[in-house]
């Protein structure tokens, strides 16, 4: 299905500044899948140059989320092991007359952008510090003021084809000269995401609209750099239901939550990649169905809600398709046996996985629930019919005995049989619980006796 000659290269790039959520979710499982589907390969970049910000401890969320969902980078990278890099680029850029200081505090920009509305002007830079003459600098220096870098915008219409946005331009005339190096020298992404993208050979950039208009500057960064752009997309964002945006600093629909919640991290993919599209919200088999399914085209404009009840119900369809081998090992870790065949019986009843747990405690017993005094004499003969040899398909061989020795039908015969041997008033098909149960227990049980 690959349309171009050679791989491509995406990247996942979260600043560790928080728990992933679901719309984090989204950006990292469109360009990984995305990948993945087309022979590529995957880098999980963290962006962690804001060391304010950034935790060891949110990395190794990061991480955890990752994996939860079932990704794997072929390639990770820290920002803030790569300096050098970035100190290169910046060299670059000076030496280029694209990269000029700046000494205006947060106070002296608020003056100036209220003065610009007053006048009528957009709130935007005034490039001020590109009129100062050496020694003016000098003079600011002295007093103490450290720069900050600002790259000087070319201020021209910057378009790109955007994957899900077909055409977009950005006037870079009406932004303000970017600032790409912090007074204390740190870097900030829009300079570092551009430098490493270059040299990483990222040829696609999915990632929410919020960050069109950083498209159109980051664009005429590569340029500067005497690189060509990779092709962009831009999908539209998850919100909560109220409307509000999620945020990764408020831990806002974290994965580490819904994980804790129950949710299948395969219904959080599915529901993260299909909604705010025009394809059916549904449970899928694995990720590679999900990447079979992503068409940047028919991802929507307009906001996608999250809706937590889509996301349960998801769950609850994902489950109930998973083949064993998906969750072997988290049943050994809920002290679920039974092997594959108590997974086929019961996953059509799960909400939750850890729900299997308690079908298998009605398999393996002891109940407690006493049997109805008026059905005992229809339980006992059922228990004197049980099979001598038991297997698979003993249910419809003991049915096809009870049913005319009793006389009973309909609910009758069959309302009494699964409370005596469950304990429940539904549940799993009794067809596939009873061969686990065994013979001893389901007499004991249809008797009366606890087991
Ligand atoms: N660190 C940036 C963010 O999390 C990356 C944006 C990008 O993908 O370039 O918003």
């Amino acid at each position: 299905m690959s349309t171009s000659a050679t791989p491509p290269v995406l990247r996942f790039a979260p600043s560790p500044t928080g728990l992933l959520h679901v719309g984090n979710a989204r950006t990292a499982l469109y360009n990984a899948l995305f990948a993945r589907r087309e022979g590529g390969s995957f880098i999980l970049r963290y962006d962690d140059t804001d060391t304010a910000r950034s935790t060891e401890e949110f990395a190794r969320a990061i991480a955890e989320d990752v994996t939860w969902l079932g990704l794997t980078p072929d390639r990770v990278e820290h920002q803030s092991r790569r300096l050098p890099r970035y100190d290169a680029a910046v060299e670059r850029l000076k030496s280029l007359g694209r990269l000029y200081p700046a000494y205006e505090t947060e106070e002296e920009l608020e003056a100036m952008r209220q003065s610009r509305r007053r006048r009528g002007l957009p709130p935007v830079y005034d490039r001020a510090a590109l009129k100062l003459t050496d020694a003016a600098r000098a003079a600011l220096e002295a007093e103490g003021r450290r720069p900050h870098w600002r790259f000087r915008l070319d201020g021209r219409k910057v378009e790109w084809d955007d994957m899900v946005r077909g055409r977009q331009g950005v006037d870079t005339a009406t932004l303000s000269d970017p600032v790409l190096v912090r007074e204390d020298g740190s870097y900030l992404y829009t300079l570092t995401s551009v430098v490493d993208d270059i040299e990483m050979g990222v040829t696609h950039v999915v990632r929410g609209e919020d960050h069109v208009t950083n498209t159109g500057v980051q664009i005429e960064i590569i340029e500067a750099l005497g690189a060509a752009p990779p092709v962009f997309g831009h999908h539209n964002l998850l919100v909560l239901p109220s409307g509000e945006g999620l945020s990764k600093r408020l831990g806002h629909l974290s994965l580490r939550a819904l994980r804790e919640e129950g949710e299948e991290a395969l219904a959080v993919a599915s529901l993260a990649v299909l909604t705010g599209t025009s394809l059916a919200v549904e449970a899928v088999e694995d990720l590679g169905a999900l990447a079979a399914r992503i068409d940047f085209a028919k991802i929507s404009r307009a906001p996608a809600r999250f809706d937590a009840e889509e996301l349960t119900a998801l769950t609850a369809a994902t489950l109930h398709r998973l083949p064993y081998e998906a969750v072997a090992a988290r049943l050994a870790g809920l002290g679920v046996g039974g092997g594959e065949a108590f997974w086929l019986a019961v996953r059509g009843n799960l909400a939750r996985l850890t729900d299997a747990a308690r079908w298998w405690r009605v398999v393996e017993g002891p109940l407690a629930r006493p049997v109805a005094p008026e059905d005992a004499g229809f339980l006992r003969l059922a228990a004197d019919l049980l099979p001598e040899s038991w297997g698979e398909d003993v249910y419809p061989r003991w049915i096809a005995a009870v049913k005319p020795a009793s006389g009973r039908a309909g609910r009758a015969l069959f309302h009494p049989l699964r409370l005596a041997l469950t304990g429940a008033e539904s549940g799993p098909e009794l067809k596939a619980l009873l061969p686990l149960i065994g013979r001893e227990r389901a007499a004991a049980r249809l008797r009366g006796e606890q087991a």
